[in-house]
């Protein structure tokens, strides 16, 4: 037997223990005083402060399985769920830190012995990619590891240097691929590492964390040159159980199961309906996380991305013909499957429950006229040649009927039709300017009532599969 997803995310992080790393828990997905951010899109996020040297912790080395979301900001995959086998936009990171403890040989090392040796990939399949100025880090990889140099790839910033954001710690990086075989690539004579196709699977990320950035976009030195990792557990899960796609571990099939059963649809049918089923497997996870972390649907930062990955899914849920509410089924599915390493989540179940039911219900409740709205729409645009929907019938979907605006680029895209973006801009604007609405940072102040209580019991998750603390920063 393969080993699956929670015996992996435990081996790594035994595997760095036994290397004087300490296990600190997941912090959640909504950064704690960090303004730069809107959820956690890595695992050093946690532990910015320490790499700049503005915080001291009691340990050099630590390792940990982040909880991360990307559909915004810098790192957006939002666009990609369902589409490609590697991208979700919740995900763990499985990820090593040193602060200003080991540098590159290290990290390479371990990197290797533990995809070698610990999961038994074949080094035969592996290849590296270095930054094209990374000299020291192409040698380590043949003197210490024995990569021969032409499964050495050098490649430029957009790949191979690592940046949280537009600020804070960064630094070039060193990433290891897996080939996947031709089968799963795009056929070009050119692809090779780095391809976006799906033949080199990126797996593992060491970034040499050397420089901060400013503001004003200055790069300084770090006070000592750091390491920061990550791997995917998905990706680490799907290559290790020997499937092609991450939905196809053991860490998405029971949810895209009860997602099958929910809609009575089967998978592996219709490429429409198998990107449907993924995409509800994919934002239930990021539903039931983001919920269990305390974030609410609202009309503005954190609570709005939240709001259109569950309306995005519910719209998912009706092109596979639920007319009900479904969505949370698939949420308490996650629950069950993800409780025993994020107990919180468990506590939290009710809550979620709750929330993602209410929100589904509000949804559905203009989900058929705003479609039949904009189904007459691109109708009339069609038939009057246009090539994009009115700015105005896209305002009026999100404003009247709760259609976030890439649901209905969405919908559009499938008719081969654009959307007015200035002219949806402005009629924002001009709503904006009459209501003085303005941007209210996390979007989660002004909650009353018993949401606002709610959250104020604080339910957060963690990963604590050792012994149940939790907590930004803590030592599990
Ligand atoms: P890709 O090029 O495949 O989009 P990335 O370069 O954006 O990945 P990094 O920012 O380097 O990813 O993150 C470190 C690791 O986290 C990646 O090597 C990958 O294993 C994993 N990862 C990144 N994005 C996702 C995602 N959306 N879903 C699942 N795993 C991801
Ligand atoms: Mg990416
Ligand atoms: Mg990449
Ligand atoms: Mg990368």
């Amino acid at each position: 037997m393969a080993l699956s997803g929670n015996e992996l995310r435990g081996k790594f992080l035994a595997y760095f223990a036994s290397k004087g790393h300490q296990v600190v828990a997941s912090s959640p997905l909504a950064p704690k005083d960090d303004p730069s951010l809107l959820f956690t899109n890595a695992g050093m996020v946690q532990f910015k402060q320490v790499f700049l040297g503005q915080e001291q912790r009691p340990y050099t080395r630590a390792a940990t399985s982040q909880k991360c979301f990307r559909a915004s900001g810098k790192h957006n995959d939002l666009e990609n769920v369902g589409r490609t086998p590697r991208h979700h936009t919740f995900f763990e990171m499985l990820g090593n830190f040193s602060f200003g403890d080991y540098f590159k040989q290290d990290a390479v090392t371990f990197a290797w012995e533990l995809l070698t040796v610990g999961f038994g990939l074949d080094p035969e399949k592996l290849w590296v990619s270095v930054h094209h100025s990374d000299d020291e880090a192409a040698e380590l990889w043949q003197s210490e590891v024995g990569v021969r140099p032409e499964r050495i790839v050098r490649l430029g910033d957009k790949d191979n240097f690592w940046s949280m954001g537009d600020t804070g710690p960064c630094g070039p990086c060193s990433e290891i691929h897996i080939d996947m075989g031709p089968e799963m690539g795009c056929g070009r004579p050119d692809c090779a590492v780095g391809c976006d196709c799906n033949r080199y699977l990126e797996l593992w990320n060491l970034v040499f964390m050397q420089y901060n950035r400013d503001a004003s976009g200055q790069t300084t030195p770090l006070p000592k040159p750091s390491i920061d990792t990550g791997m995917g557990l998905e990706r680490i899960a799907g290559v290790v159980q020997g499937v092609r796609s991450n939905y196809d571990s053991d860490l998405f099939t029971p949810i895209i199961e009860r997602a099958c059963q929910i809609t009575q649809t089967a998978y592996g049918q219709s490429d429409q309906a198998d990107i449907s089923l993924r995409v509800i497997a994919d934002h239930a996870r990021a539903c039931a996380f983001l919920v269990a972390d305390g974030i609410l649907p609202s009309n503005e930062g954190r609570g709005y991305v939240l709001r259109r990955i569950l309306r995005r899914a519910a719209r998912h849920g009706r092109k596979l013909g639920a007319q009900k509410p479904f969505l949370h089924q698939v949420a308490m599915k996650v629950i069950d499957e993800m409780m025993g390493a994020y107990p919180a989540l468990g506590d939290a179940r009710a809550f979620v429950d709750k929330v993602v039911t209410s929100e589904e219900e509000r949804f559905n409740e203009t989900l058929d006229t705003g479609l039949k709205l904009l189904a007459e729409a691109i109708e009339e645009a069609k038939a009057k040649g246009q090539t994009a929907l009115p700015g105005e019938v896209a305002f009026k979907l999100y404003d009247t009927y709760g259609f976030p605006v890439d649901l209905t680029r969405t919908i559009c895209e499938e008719e081969a039709l654009g959307v007015d973006e200035p002219g949806f801009e402005a009629a924002m604007g001009q709503q904006k300017t009459r209501s003085r609405a303005s941007w209210k940072g996390s979007g989660e102040e002004g909650l009353s009532g018993p949401l606002a209580e709610l959250r104020a019991k604080g339910f957060k998750t963690a990963f604590t599969g050792y012994d149940g603390l939790e907590g930004q920063g803590q030592v599990v």
